[in-house]
């Protein structure tokens, strides 16, 4: 026997209420599992360009968003400005405490990057105790004293997980759209990888602002 489930009405053109109530029944179950599937999809989304560590942002999400960061910088005539941060001889806290430690280090670290930035603001984890921080509507100025409290932020206060303690600080390479004024993302980052060098040569824990002339230049601890 045939049943015309389009209209939900019988062959005698009476509502068939057993069936109204199966595609009813139907319809509720379809949207819930449709609701379980986009969710789903959105934890997948958030998995793919988050660094399951510390729940920054990851290198592979940093390069497909930051060519637009510094497209709109362009477009609006607004500065832009990289921070490449690499922990200080961060080998040895591993060395010391265990990876476990070096590991929850590079969490809290993170936490700490969060409550000194913009949520306008790019951060993720460039590689192993490397993080980058792209800022729009930045100039290199206040890049600067923002590269100098994450500084300050990390070297005040010691990570602690149970029974041990470690001081742990950071070392800035500062860019920005006012020193390198064309050509692609790369030339932006190189400049603050070079700075972030002379940062480390200088004796680490220090803010360094790249220059063209030198190579680097502005340092501040
Ligand atoms: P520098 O001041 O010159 O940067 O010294 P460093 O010891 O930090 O630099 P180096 O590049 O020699 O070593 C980086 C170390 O960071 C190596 C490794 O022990 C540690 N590291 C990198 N990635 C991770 C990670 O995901 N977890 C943990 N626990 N440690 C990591
Ligand atoms: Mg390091
Ligand atoms: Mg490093």
């Amino acid at each position: 026997e045939e049943r015309q489930l389009v209209a939900g009405v019988g062959r005698d053109k009476t509502p068939d209420l057993e069936l109204l109530g199966e595609i009813t029944q139907l319809n509720i179950t379809l949207e819930k599992k449709q609701r379980e599937l986009e969710d789903a999809y959105a934890r997948l989304e958030q998995l793919a360009v988050t660094d399951q560590v510390t729940g920054l942002y990851n290198r592979h999400h940093f390069f497909t968003v930051v060519q637009h960061f510094l497209e709109e910088s362009r477009r609006y005539g607004l500065p832009l400005s990289c921070l490449m941060l690499d922990l200080d001889n961060f080998k040895s806290v591993n060395d010391h405490y265990g990876h476990i430690f070096g590991d929850y280090v590079l969490k809290m670290l993170a936490e700490r990057f969060r409550n000194n930035t913009r949520k306008s603001d790019l951060v993720a984890r460039y590689g192993g105790e490397e993080f980058v921080l792209v800022t729009p509507s930045t100039d290199i100025r206040t890049a600067q004293v923002l590269g100098e409290r994450i500084r300050a932020a990390v070297e005040r206060e010691p990570f602690t997980l149970g029974n041990v303690t470690a001081n742990v600080t950071v070392s800035v390479g500062i860019s920005g759209t006012e020193l390198i004024t064309k050509g692609p993302f790369d030339y932006l980052l190189d400049s603050s990888d070079r700075a972030l060098y002379i940062a480390k040569h200088g004796g680490r824990n220090r803010v360094v602002i790249y220059s063209p002339e030198t190579g680097a230049a502005a340092t501040q601890q």
